[in-house]
């Protein structure tokens, strides 16, 4: 079976959450496909540390710290990306948190805010800062938005966090038509439950249940997820856009009956 392989020599990728999980899988797939990877993180020595691996690979990233939740501090990111690698093909929006696993009614009113900031406002600030530099300097970029399949589906006790990635996915959906004439494509992954810290958090039982949940048995891995965004931002997705891209061991199919 062929492996595809991607040229991203000549490019500039930038990564919010780059420093782990699934974010830094998408910043050494790239950095391995030979692009310049901007790995911007409110950790900066995770980040720092997640470029020093992709040195040692033979790669090549910069690190970045941003709070995506705070608009001038993504302004000053991006402004920043141009000034130190001078240019800005691809914005993988990655960055997110889980919110507080509790029924709707038990839910803290500051968790709700803390995750609608990240996951949400977050995904408009970058946009906008990055969709306003490459109409500034006719870029036709591409952008990806990390969203889940909690944004096409329900879940129990997952309220502020479903109804943020159901927006993120709208959001891709109305971005992407605004932007399509100008041969800007964006897109957005859905991933299911992926091997990453982010799920190291969850209570054992709920863990539990999501991995019965899933068709193929077992948590996707964060590199499965970094082939999709790959493929997503190449030439081959010339006429992708607007899409929500299921990675999900067939998770969101549902369904009836049992296993
Ligand atoms: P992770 O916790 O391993 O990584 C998230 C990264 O985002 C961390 O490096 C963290 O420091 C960074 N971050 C958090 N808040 C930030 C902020 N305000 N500004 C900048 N950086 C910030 O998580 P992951 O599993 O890699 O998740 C990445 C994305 O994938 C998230 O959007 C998440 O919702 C989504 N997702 C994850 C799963 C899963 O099962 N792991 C499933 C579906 C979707």
């Amino acid at each position: 079976m062929g492996t595809l392989s991607y040229d991203y020599a000549d490019t500039v990728t930038l990564v919010t959450g780059g420093a782990s999980g699934i974010g830094r899988a998408i910043s050494e797939a790239f950095a391995a496909a030979g692009g310049m990877v901007a790995i911007a993180d409110i950790n900066l020595e995770a980040a720092q540390s997640a470029v020093g691996a992709i040195e040692a690979m033979g790669g090549r990233a910069r690190a970045f710290h941003v709070d995506v939740a705070d608009e001038n501090s993504v302004r000053a990111l991006i402004d920043a990306i141009w000034a130190d690698l001078g240019r800005l093909d691809h914005a993988i929006n990655n960055a997110g948190i889980e919110a507080n696993t509790v029924p709707l009614a038990d839910l803290d009113s500051d968790n709700w805010r803390r995750v609608t900031d990240v996951n949400l406002s977050a995904i408009f600030y970058c946009m906008k800062a990055q969709l306003r530099s490459f109409l500034d300097r006719g870029v036709t970029g591409a952008i990806v938005n990390t969203a889940s399949i909690s944004g096409l589906i329900g879940g129990y006790n997952l309220a502020a966090y479903t109804a943020t990635k159901h927006a993120v996915v709208g959001l891709t959906k109305a971005a992407s038509m605004d932007y399509a004439a100008q041969g800007i494509r964006i897109n957005a992954l859905c991933p299911g439950l992926v091997d990453t810290p982010f799920i190291a958090a969850l209570p054992q039982p709920f863990m539990d249940r999501l991995v019965f949940a899933i068709p193929m048995g077992r948590p996707g891995r964060a590199d499965e997820m970094a082939k999709a965004v790959l493929w997503l931002c190449s030439d081959d997705a010339s006429y992708v856009t607007g899409h929500a891209m299921v990675v999900d061991g067939g998770t969101s199919l549902g369904g009836t009956g049992t296993k």
